[in-house]
């Protein structure tokens, strides 16, 4: 005859038994819904014929991206679409047109740019740069991670929204501002940037971190769309000015000014 102990050890069993087989052993678990959504909504995208063209074969620099190119054929379409999926809802959206974007590795002083002639969009990079990038470290890994972070800017600057205002790029402190800091919150919210990377002070007019990391910490903390619907902005509000786009972006009540008092202070406890 069984104990009570024995009884109530062989019910325990029981549950275990029950509660083990409770899910259904033939069902996969479901997949990581956020990144295959990305990557799904991306995958037909036609980013342009994206192609690299080495000017500098013989530098080290100009060995290590060939190395890092030839290895994975999709090394530069990746980062397009990474940048793509970052500025953009989906491939339905309004989205710059590029044909052709080359990806021009030269022997320059600098780091990169991109420009455009009459074959499509560049984005020349500079040997030298790369070069003693990898002579720091010799690590092809974060070689890779730099021409990565580089590039992430770069192409934001081909697939990103021109905002329309007076001036423009050139002479509108506003538009180039909102160009430079767009393309680092790209860098910022991929992952590419390390979180004191800027420091506390200056301006949302300053462009590059300073803006980038701005724009990012909104996203982060106020609106998960709202580096799409800053980049839209660009389509909806003429003449563009960074108020209206903010109001845009996060509705009527949206006040750019507060906003940055208010991430002056998270900064500061960052740095
Ligand atoms: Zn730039």
């Amino acid at each position: 005859m069984k104990t009570i102990a024995q009884t109530l050890a062989a019910l325990l069993a029981g549950i275990f038994f029950l509660v083990a087989c409770s899910g259904d052993p033939e069902t996969p678990p479901p997949p990581p819904a956020e990144e295959e959504e990305v990557v799904d909504i991306w995958k037909d995208y036609d980013a342009g014929n994206i192609r690299f063209e080495n000017r500098a074969a013989t530098t080290p620099g100009g060995r290590v991206t060939g190395a890092i190119a030839e290895k994975d054929p999709l090394f530069f379409d990746k980062i397009a679409r990474r940048v793509l999926a970052i500025l953009y809802f989906s491939p339905e959206d309004s989205i710059t047109k590029v044909r052709n974007l080359t990806i021009r590795l030269e022997d320059f002083d600098g780091v990169a740019y991109a420009t455009s002639d009459n074959t499509g969009n560049i984005i020349a990079m500079s040997c030298r740069w790369i070069g003693s990038t990898f002579l720091d470290t010799r690590d092809t890994v974060k070689v890779a991670d730099e021409i990565i972070g580089v590039l992430l800017h770069e192409m934001t600057h081909v697939y990103q929204l021109e905002p329309r205002a007076p001036g423009g790029y050139g002479s509108n402190a506003e538009v180039w501002a909102c160009i430079e800091g767009t393309a680092d919150a790209v860098r910022y919210l991929a992952g590419s940037f390390a979180e004191n990377d800027v420091g506390a002070g200056g301006s949302y007019m300053d462009g590059y971190r300073t803006t980038g990391f701005f724009l990012g910490w909104i996203q982060k903390t106020k609106d998960p769309d709202f580096l799409r619907l800053f980049n839209r902005a660009a389509l909806h509000v003429q003449p563009w000015t960074f108020p209206a786009a903010f109001r845009y972006a996060l509705g009527d009540s949206a006040d750019i000014n507060a906003l940055w008092v208010e991430y002056q202070a998270y900064r500061r406890t960052v740095n």
